[in-house]
């Protein structure tokens, strides 16, 4: 019989072969990879952004039911900080776990199967990523915001404050010249 690429068609990366696994309850097989973050890997204001450096460890487990995929990503953060709206860079480790049932075995809407001798791990990392990543994300921990009255940002400047404000009468006024807009 010839051999089959049915996966031609979704070159997907985070796509693992397992049947070196074996089906020896206990068997393994481990793999350390760079793989290219996918797109949309964001929640909110953070994310991974597309095509970065994913360094994926992955241990493939034979166990009674399927392969146990184990799995440790070290990934590229990029967004927005949540309250100043600085850009925020930084890095992150995210883990994941995820059973793929033998075919045949009976299965729950939400449980994976393995396809082919082959397991999908995006959708487990992607799950793991999502709910991981702040909602809120800071760019530090006391970050102060923007001023609610002219959005600067307080970091920059955290003795700032409205004391001698801008009588609203002289906006108009102070509008008119270049030379005070430019100041502003
Ligand atoms: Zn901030
Ligand atoms: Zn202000």
């Amino acid at each position: 019989m010839k051999p089959e690429h049915r996966h031609s068609d979704r070159r997907s990366p985070y796509v693992f072969d397992v049947h070196e696994v074996g089906r020896r309850a206990g068997s393994m097989k481990e793999f350390d990879v760079t793989l290219p973050a996918p797109a949309d890997l964001v929640s909110g204001l953070i994310g991974v952004p597309e095509d970065s450096d994913v360094q994926l460890h992955l241990r493939l487990e034979a166990v009674v039911e399927g392969v146990l995929a184990t799995g440790t990503a070290d990934v590229e953060l990029s967004g927005q900080c949540s309250r100043c709206l600085t850009d925020i860079d930084g890095e992150d480790t995210f883990d994941f776990q995820e059973l793929y049932f033998y075919p045949g075995h009976e299965v729950e809407e939400d449980d994976k199967l393995i396809v082919d001798e082959t397991v999908d791990v995006e959708e487990p990392l992607r799950g793991a990523v999502v709910l991981d990543l702040p909602f809120t994300p800071l760019c530090r921990e006391d970050c102060l915001g923007l001023c609610p009255e002219c959005g600067v940002n307080l970091n920059d400047d955290p003795t700032h404050d409205h004391a001698d404000a801008v009588d609203p009468r002289w906006e108009k006024l102070a509008g008119l010249s270049e030379d005070t807009q430019n100041k502003i």
